[in-house]
């Protein structure tokens, strides 16, 4: 018998299959070095692991509210009027198991069936098979190294159709480590509220910022705006607590009322003691934020100058998130490894099976000329995988 149209059309997720398939392989006695996964290096810091440590001694163990904790609510509104200048009440605010949750919330929420999506090029693997799950046609926004991936007003308003329903927006950007300046998003968001749009937007790499970047939450832009943008935010990577599940959206209040109604039949309330870490992580001490980004800094300069130094590989120096995007275009259509690659898929599967460095495809976040590296592991596998990656070119 056929399985449903969403088993149909949803696809695996290609930044967890690369990072379980380098894991299978280190299981075997590999030494790979695994650029695959977004997420940090770092352990949790020890004032987060104690809070939850104490939850549990405390016998903060039962189901929560679905919305979440009512602390960890009122925490996350400070944050949010403290950090990005955003007043809401903590009936604004629903707590999930991660952000891709509260992302997925947001879509079933806003999307119904014939309704489009734009979701500029390249964008985080999970958003249009979100858009798919709710029935929704993501409708893609291409851009290139050439225009730094930032989308503008002009080419938004080429994509905008009577059926588009909702805009994605992600800065600093996952695969591409771009950020808006404060200008430039208050032109796309300002003109995707005008055209009656909802914008999700997500902010998960925030604090991960170089160069002086700064980022701005565009539902402080206007009454309008903040009537429209869903801030999505979350602890995996900020606070390198990716296991542990956690994430947050707040916005208008009856978006999030029905978020909350859908939650309510799917997990229910996010961990309990996750969510007592998640109010120590933003209540307490930030300065492992601080060492972190100043870590990723270092990695970044590193790697792009290495890429940058190999033939037929060109890299943009991203101002925030801890990853980058070198084109590699140069290297299909040619014999690496005894192996003719023609994409980003061949190249990416070439390099973990003959020199056991796991990077990412292009393809899947929306640009095959492309491939993903994640910088948030340690220098020692930063330097010895871009040496493999080099020789093996080489050879
Ligand atoms: N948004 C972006 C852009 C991401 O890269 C990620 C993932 N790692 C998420 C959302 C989801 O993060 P999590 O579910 O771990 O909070
Ligand atoms: N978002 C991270 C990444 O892009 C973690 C994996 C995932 O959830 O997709 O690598």
């Amino acid at each position: 018998m056929a399985l449903s149209r969403i088993a149909r059309e949803v696809h695996t997720s290609a930044t967890l299959a690369i990072t379980a398939k380098a894991k299978q392989l280190v299981a075997k006695g590999i030494d790979v070095t695994n650029f695959g996964a977004g997420e940090p290096d770092f352990d949790t810091p020890e004032n987060v692991k104690n809070a939850a440590i104490k939850a549990i001694k405390d016998g903060y163990t039962k189901y929560t509210p679905t919305a979440g904790a009512p602390a960890l609510k009122e925490a996350i509104c400070e944050k949010l009027l403290k950090d990005n200048r955003l007043k809401y009440n903590p009936s604004q605010v629903i707590v999930s198991a991660g952000a891709k949750q509260s992302i997925l919330n947001i879509v079933l929420v806003v999307c119904d069936t014939g309704d489009e999506a734009i979701i500029p090029s390249p964008y985080w693997v999970s958003y249009p098979e979100m858009v798919t799950m709710a029935g929704a046609t993501p409708v893609f926004l291409k851009t290139t190294d050439k225009e730094h991936f930032k989308i503008t007003r002009e080419s938004l308003a080429k994509v905008i159709t009577p059926k588009s329903k909702l805009l994605f927006m992600n800065s600093p950007s996952n695969p591409t480590g771009m950020v808006y300046t404060e200008k430039e998003f208050r032109e796309i968001v300002g003109f995707a509220v005008e055209k009656g749009l909802y914008v999700i937007s997500d902010e998960i790499y925030e604090k991960i910022l170089y160069d002086g970047a700064l980022h701005v939450s565009p539902a402080t832009f206007s009454d309008e705006c903040y009537k429209r943008v869903v801030t999505i935010n979350g602890f995996s990577k900020v606070y390198s607590m990716t296991g542990w599940r956690l994430g947050y959206a707040a916005g208008p209040e009856e978006v999030i009322k029905a978020a909350i109604n859908i939650q309510d039949h799917t997990t229910s309330g996010a961990n309990s003691i996750t969510q007592m870490a998640g109010l120590e992580a933003l209540r307490g001490n930030q300065d492992s934020v601080d060492t972190m980004v100043r870590e990723f800094d270092k990695r970044r300069k590193y790697i792009v100058s290495r890429l940058n130094s190999i033939p037929g590989v060109s890299c943009l120096l991203p101002q925030g998130a801890f990853y980058v995007f070198p084109k590699v275009s140069e290297l299909y259509h040619k014999k690496i490894g005894g192996q003719f690659v023609t994409n980003s898929f061949d190249l990416v599967n070439v390099l973990l099976e003959k020199a056991h460095v796991a990077f990412v495809p292009g393809a899947p976040f929306g640009l095959d000329d492309y491939i993903r590296i994640s910088y948030a592991t340690s220098m020692e596998c930063i330097e010895k995988g871009i040496d493999r990656f080099e020789k093996f070119l080489k050879s």
